[in-house]
């Protein structure tokens, strides 16, 4: 069954998103990365973007904040693009790990069976991966163009997080070395450095919403109208997200919302509709598995209210609105 839904539908649902959300208390900021137990803890912002590059947004939906982990899905796609989907699955994998982001026991778990490039083990081996190898300054180029044109405008790293972040990263070191004695494909610690400041990154809901929309939208901008990469990564991309995006949590939130969706430790949750849209939620307190308690609350709602479950039998679809192509 097909149903439509307009723009005015979307905004409803964000807007009631928002306002039966605004005051949950629950959560609190991460702190094992001193820069983030400082961001202010009441901040909350709802972006949606549509197929025809038109943004809704409702609260803080321009603050930056950290990327972090929701970094993991454009160098994803990036090694996808450079190598082809295959290779990234023989070199890294795309299974959930069902364990923390950042567990050094699904490393040795994995008995030289492949993970996924969207928990930190695989995420610092995506980032050894991306071309030019052995050219930190050409890998970051690289990266940073590439979540530029997802987002639509330029972004730039919060140098205060990636100062904070390098101090702390005690565990993604022990991953680094840990991982290179088959995972790693460049100098691990120029890897791990890439990986620390990619998470450095700041963002606004906005241009979240916008790198969410390119996703769902095949590789094309939806703001901008430029083609960022390969069609056929969307379903590739969106099936790590539905896999592994929660870490431990990754099941309890597919089963509830069947919303393909990755979220960071700097409280943005941002979700993909492939064919549909882009819907973020960003608040900073989180739960004990590092997801933001007021944005999974608010995609939550507005997955459900708008029939966003991709495993479901109602496909929804954006009435009127024709997808911006390259
Ligand atoms: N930079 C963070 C780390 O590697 C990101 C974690 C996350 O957002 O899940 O620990």
């Amino acid at each position: 069954m097909i149903q439509k839904i307009d723009k005015k539908a979307v905004q409803d649902a964000v807007q009631m998103a928002y306002d039966r959300c605004k005051n949950e208390t629950g959560g609190k900021n991460a702190d094992y990365i001193p820069y983030l137990a400082d961001v202010p803890s009441n901040l909350f912002g709802i972006a949606a973007c549509l197929p025809d590059g038109d943004v809704v947004a409702v609260g803080d939906t321009d603050y930056k904040f950290g990327i972090e982990s929701v970094s993991k899905v454009p160098t994803a796609i990036l090694a996808m693009n450079q190598y082809g989907g295959q290779e990234v699955l023989g070199k890294i994998g795309a299974d959930a790990t069902g364990l923390p982001f950042n567990s050094i026991m699904a490393i040795l778990l994995e008995n030289d069976h492949p993970s996924t490039p969207l928990v930190n083990a695989g995420a610092i081996s995506a980032c050894s991966m991306i071309k030019p190898v052995g050219d930190s300054d050409g890998k970051w180029k690289a990266i940073v163009s590439f979540i530029a044109d997802l987002a639509g405008s330029d972004v730039a790293v919060i140098d205060e997080l990636y100062k904070s972040e390098t101090a702390t990263n005690f565990n993604n070191k022990s991953i680094a070395w840990l991982k290179n004695y088959n995972r790693i494909y460049d100098d691990p610690d120029m890897a791990l450095d890439i990986y620390t400041r990619q998470c450095s990154i700041g963002v606004t809901a906005r241009q979240l919403a916008t790198m969410a929309a390119t996703i769902a939208n095949s590789g094309v901008n939806p703001v901008t109208g430029k083609a960022v990469f390969k069609p056929e990564l969307t379903p590739k991309i969106a099936s790590m997200m539905a896999t592994v995006g929660f870490y431990e949590h990754t099941g309890d939130w597919l089963f509830t919302t069947g919303l393909p969706a990755k979220t960071g430790v700097g409280g943005g949750i941002m979700g993909v509709v492939p064919g549909v849209m882009g819907v973020v939620a960003f608040a900073p307190p989180l739960d004990g598995a590092g997801n933001s308690v007021k944005a999974q609350k608010a995609l939550a709602f507005i997955a459900g209210h708008l029939n966003l479950n991709v495993f479901g039998t109602t496909r929804c679809v954006m009435a009127g609105k024709e997808p911006v192509k390259a």
